[in-house]
């Protein structure tokens, strides 16, 4: 493929924006070349600046669970951008998005919405510090909740791909209140906790990480740790920025039988424009302002043209009883034919899914954790990365990422996936 405009287009954009790009993971910091500018993209394909078209496997990194370009949403952002973008007053789509939300998602009361999955879950962290009066909180290696100072230590996604775990900037008066845990290591948040007798406030989590490739949690474990949060009065908060409207309904918490206290959203909520959001039970909500005491804002929050497609998103979710399990099949299918292909040309491999979330680790052991997820061999990762693209298929740039799976893919295009891997594999 050519990607002679992309190459152009990268080489003007990097003199005026850091680096190129407005989040580091888009630039193939991981796997060396240049990024793929997009032009435009529809259903389950992204065409590119150069004419290329490529089969999509980040779908802007969650998001466009229905395809790119999806019609309700379209149509919902068009019909209402024209009566105005922003007014800083409520709306009432706010609230009926708000009603779905809560309608489909088990044990949450009320939901405020922000513009991104970071500031919901620096919010939430910050509800849940003001709610119990603890200031600590546990994350886990290899988790990313965003960018928000707390979270920057050992998070996955891009801070892994850079090798950045500990960003400067981030004080250590701040970094000392986030206590590190091993993903799916249940002993280790026991000996934490043990260690920091009332002085957690929360621990937070990915319920099926995403930012360390897909890593499932281990059998019990949720509840092992939604037990300890019980005996030791911790709030649980499951960050289902991935997860939450792509696993099932109500995400991870309905798939695992889980409630948690509190549950942050992004990406799916959003339908592809800049939305968060973060949920609770009344009890917890109401400790937010205006009501309760713990400050939390925002003058684009709620947005029309944000809640416009987030609604036409849910709704579409909500109507749609087949969509989870059509979204499954479709990546168990595409599972076993990558993992035919990789067998099949000796290539040593992992692969992980949990519903319509799946990763390809380059190593043959179990990966469960930010460690055993590291193990991958990276170069055999930057090889296939830039096979597959040229192949026309585009897989996220970094090792550390889960691929997210679309219902507009086909089965001719899940096949035409499959051989690509089968290409790719012969000269891995
Ligand atoms: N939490 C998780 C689990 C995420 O995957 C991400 C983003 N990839 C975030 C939080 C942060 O969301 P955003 O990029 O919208 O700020």
């Amino acid at each position: 493929m050519i990607y002679k405009r992309s190459s152009a287009l990268f080489a003007e954009a990097e003199k005026v924006i850091p680096g190129g790009v407005n989040s580091p993971v888009r630039a193939f910091k991981g796997v060396g070349g240049t990024p793929i500018f997009v032009k435009e993209a529809k259903g389950a394909y992204l065409f590119d600046e150069d004419g290329n078209r490529l089969i999509d496997y980040i779908n802007s990194w969650g998001p466009m669970i229905l395809g790119h370009a999806f019609g309700p949403v379209v149509d919902a952002v068009v019909d209402k951008a024209k009566k105005g973008t922003s007014f800083g007053m409520p709306t009432e789509i706010e609230t009926k998005i708000a009603e779905l939300a809560v309608s489909m998602v088990p044990n949450i009361d009320k939901i405020r919405f922000v513009n991104s999955g970071t500031e919901a879950c620096m919010s939430a962290i910050r509800l849940a510090r003001g709610f119990t009066g603890k200031d600590k909180i546990i994350k886990f290696a290899g988790c990313y909740h965003g960018h928000s100072d707390s979270f920057l230590i050992q998070a996955g996604s891009g801070a892994s791909t850079f090798g950045t775990p500990n960003s400067p900037g981030v004080t250590q008066g701040t970094a000392k209140d986030t206590l590190l845990a091993n993903y799916n290591d249940i002993d280790n948040v026991k000996a934490l906790i043990e260690s920091n007798k009332n002085e957690i406030a929360c621990i937070i989590i990915e319920p099926v990480a995403g930012n360390m490739g897909c890593i499932p949690p281990r059998q019990n474990f949720l509840e092992s740790l939604r037990a300890l949060c019980d005996e030791h009065n911790i709030l649980l908060v499951f960050d289902e920025v991935m997860t939450g409207f792509r696993l099932a309904k109500g995400g991870a918490q309905e798939l695992y039988g889980i409630d948690a206290d509190i549950v942050c959203f992004g990406k799916v909520i959003g339908g592809g424009l800049p939305v968060g959001a973060f949920a609770a039970r009344n009890e917890i909500m109401d400790y937010l302002a205006p009501v309760g005491p713990v400050y939390q804002a925002g003058t684009l929050s709620g947005n029309p043209l944000a809640m416009a497609a987030g609604l036409a998103m849910l709704n579409a979710l909500d109507n749609d009883a087949e969509v989870f399990d059509r979204l499954a099949q479709k990546t168990a299918y595409l599972h076993k034919g990558i993992s035919k292909a990789l067998q099949e040309n000796a290539v040593k491999n992992t692969i992980n899914r949990v519903g319509s979330m799946i990763s390809v680790h380059f190593d043959e052991n179990p990966v469960f954790d930010f460690h055993t997820a590291a193990k991958g061999n990276n170069d055999t990762f930057k090889s296939f990365f830039h096979g597959m693209l040229n192949e026309g298929v585009y897989i996220a740039p970094s090792a550390f990422e889960t691929w997210f799976i679309t219902d507009a893919l086909s089965y001719e295009d899940l096949d035409f996936t499959i051989n690509a891997v089968n290409e790719v594999a012969k000269r891995l």
